[in-house]
């Protein structure tokens, strides 16, 4: 598990493989703010927001650049998810641990470094939405009226509603550390986009 900010800009395949481990095949995502949870393959393994594999030999990455990247690992299976506010009123986090097929209790999560309620001011129907997929307390008023919205929040109440229990969270917004993280909200369309990686250790454990 790790999850990669701020480095040279590389293409995805190419920073995957200097961040993996030898002999780690990376699968990627083309993202697109939606629910699909694939089937990993080597290389780009389609259009969706989550890839479930039973592959040691897999190490599934998803990018991110203020959306919530998401890790999970079971027996037997880990997972990448990419959930951004869209992708969290869609429901992609239930989808991904329904796909995974082990129980929740069974599940570890990682939540990492996305944009915080310090930063997060959305519309109130975005706000809406995401409340409505998790629970009242993710949006409060923010200083200039409009709601601030705690995505990571919002993402470890849906990890709880589908049994996951034992969620480990990063909590660094990546809008207040431009040394360490990309953010869109900052940065804009220049913006690159941090890593998320998941595979098993050698071991069996993920690592
Ligand atoms: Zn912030």
């Amino acid at each position: 598990m790790r999850f990669a900010g701020k480095g040279p800009r590389l293409a995805l395949p190419e920073a995957a493989r200097l961040l993996l481990p030898a002999g780690r095949t990376p699968v990627w995502l083309r993202q697109v703010h939606g629910r699909t949870v694939l089937a990993a393959r080597a290389g780009c393994a389609g259009e969706g927001d989550a890839v479930v594999s039973r592959d040691g030999r897999h190490a599934l990455v998803v990018a991110t650049a203020d959306c919530v990247p998401v890790l999970l690992a079971g027996d037997g299976v880990i997972a990448a998810a990419h959930a951004g506010w869209r992708g969290i009123a869609a429901g992609v986090v239930a989808a991904t641990v329904a796909r995974m097929a082990v129980p929740g209790a069974s599940i570890v999560a990682w939540i990492g470094p996305a944009i915080g309620p310090c930063c997060y001011e959305v519309g109130e129907d975005v706000a809406a939405r995401v409340v409505a997929a998790s629970a009242p307390d993710v949006a409060r008023p923010g200083p200039r009226g409009r709601p601030h919205l705690d995505l990571p929040a919002a993402v470890a109440r849906q990890l709880a509603s589908a049994g996951v229990r034992r969620v480990r969270r990063l909590d660094d917004c990546t809008r207040c550390r431009p040394e360490r993280w990309w953010s869109y909200r900052r940065e804009g369309r220049g913006a690159g986009r941090n890593l998320a990686l998941i595979c098993r250790a050698a071991g069996g454990s993920e690592g």
